[in-house]
């Protein structure tokens, strides 16, 4: 089973990817976070694409499908995909149609996880994370026992910097104007769920 994840930032597209690779055993690609790698690692293609993240564009169609189709060819002997991040644009969904059919597989479900921009907001903003072990919590409706410390392994939470307010709005803007017009593309192939 291949499978794609659409939805706006902070629909939980990250937390039902994990459920989901983990239930079907299925190769869990998340662009957002390879990209996050990237940066981490100081590589050059991480300091090409930080400024457009920091201020919540979407990063040019070559550069992430490159590093998107990169990890599908080295996945290949999976039992299935599962895309949380992309694609994200008209462009990038061709590109990933050539590529499943270069290695014999093809898009089997499409899942758009739909919330309304208000508590994407809300969500976001009081959003922390565990570096170390990747759990999330809510500064508010989800705090940790001890405020900024992960409960399972002590270390200091973190708050992703595109995560504030403004940002948001960018993200969204994006979502709304690149990505939502994907739903259409995938109804008709009858693939949207
Ligand atoms: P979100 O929570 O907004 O869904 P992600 O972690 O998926 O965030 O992505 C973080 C940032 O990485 C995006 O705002 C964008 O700059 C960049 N990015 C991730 N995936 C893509 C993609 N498929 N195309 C273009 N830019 C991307």
């Amino acid at each position: 089973m291949n499978l794609v994840l659409l939805g706006p930032p902070g629909a939980g597209k990250g937390t039902q990817a994990a459920r989901l690779s983990e239930a079907f055993d299925l190769c869990h690609l998340s662009s957002g976070d390879l990209l996050r790698a990237e940066r981490q690692r100081g590589s050059a293609l991480g300091g090409k694409v930080a400024g457009t993240m920091d201020t919540g564009g979407l990063v040019p169609d070559e550069i992430i499908v490159e590093v998107i189709l990169n990890r599908l060819k080295e996945g290949r002997d999976s039992a299935g995909f599962l895309l949380d991040g992309f694609p994200r644009t008209r462009a990038q969904a061709e590109s990933l149609d050539k590529a499943a059919e270069a290695i014999g597989r093809r898009m089997d479900l499409v899942v758009s996880l739909e919330v309304p921009d208000q508590p994407i907001v809300d969500r976001i903003t009081g959003r922390r994370s565990c570096p170390s072990c990747g759990r999330i919590y809510h500064v508010r409706s989800l705090p940790p026992v001890k405020p900024g410390i992960c409960d399972d392994d002590g270390s200091a939470l973190a708050h992703r910097s595109d995560d504030t307010e403004e940002v948001v709005q960018q993200r969204l803007s994006a979502y709304h104007e690149q990505t939502e017009p994907l739903k259409a593309f995938y109804r008709k192939q009858g693939l949207l769920f």
